[in-house]
């Protein structure tokens, strides 16, 4: 499933090719997870804006010539990606949404259609509005810091790790980064939310957001077919200390890496790094 870093890594591959393109067309293929909420045919001669990601969503914003403006909040689902190429050709069966611009096509391509491309007046409002509306912060938002974390985690019983997926706190560390993270972090994964100090609620922090950087760096993670808008593959899953490595030795210390499973995701953790 693409996470936040396959997410940003594919807005980084098109934001800048498709800024200030017209729309030329916009053709739909086989039902998506909501249906699109607009006419495509009324978003002709609108004006692709400054493509913008908000957790594992990327909006689009559009603009037409006489001031009125909205946007497409776009969602990869579980296996889809998008290409922006010139010279595109026809949709194939798992092609299910094309935005035709002056500039070349943007293509969603998503064999089991959990993806979604939907329209909205702007971020807050509509469809776009309701799906937006539970996410946590942005994990790069400068005035996130471990306090909150620490605030926010107050009380749960849920294991750490469980509350980093729910995305309810800071979005952007999936099953991968979350268990990079509580490693590089020195914490076990199983350990209560609410029992977590302030001071390892910083460190987590700060590993998360580094974790995810590193991911955008090595342009995310391939661990299905995940593919930028070039096509291009990433690296993330190659660095892992302990992610995909059940049994294999830890990296800092030698001891095996143990796999446990936690709300139907597996884990995988070193259980002398990684304490209570
Ligand atoms: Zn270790």
């Amino acid at each position: 499933m693409p996470e936040l870093p396959e997410v940003e890594v594919t807005r980084l591959s098109f934001a800048d090719r498709i800024e200030g393109a017209e729309v030329l067309a916009v053709h739909t293929g086989k039902p998506l997870r909501w249906p699109l909420g607009v006419d495509g045919d009324e978003l002709v001669g609108w004006q692709v804006g400054a493509v913008q990601r908000r957790g594992k969503y990327l909006w689009l914003p559009l603009n037409a010539r006489d001031g009125r403006s909205g946007g497409l909040l776009m969602h990869l689902g579980m296996s889809g990606s998008l290409s922006f190429t010139a010279g595109v050709g026809e949709p194939g069966p798992h092609d299910h949404f094309d935005l035709v611009t002056s500039r070349g096509v943007l293509r969603l391509h998503d064999p089991r259609r959990f993806g979604a491309v939907v329209w909205g007046a702007s971020q807050t409002t509509g469809m776009p509005g309701k799906l937006l509306a539970g996410l946590g912060r942005e994990p790069f938002d400068a005035a996130l810091d471990g306090r909150y974390v620490h605030e926010r985690l107050q009380g749960r019983k849920v294991s750490i790790k469980q509350a980093l997926l729910a995305g309810d706190i800071v979005v952007g560390a999936g099953n991968i980064y979350a268990c990079e993270a509580l490693f590089r972090a020195g914490i076990d994964p199983r350990l209560a939310a609410g029992k977590l100090s302030r001071p390892r609620c910083e460190r987590l922090l700060r590993e998360v957001q580094g974790v995810l950087q590193q991911a955008v760096a090595l342009g995310g993670s391939s661990l299905r077919d995940f593919r930028d808008a070039h096509g291009s593959q990433g690296h993330f899953q190659l660095t892992t200390a302990v992610y995909g490595r059940e049994g294999e030795p830890c990296r800092a210390c030698g001891t095996s890496v143990k796999r446990v499973v936690q709300g139907q995701r597996s884990t995988f953790f070193c259980p002398n790094c990684q304490k209570r």
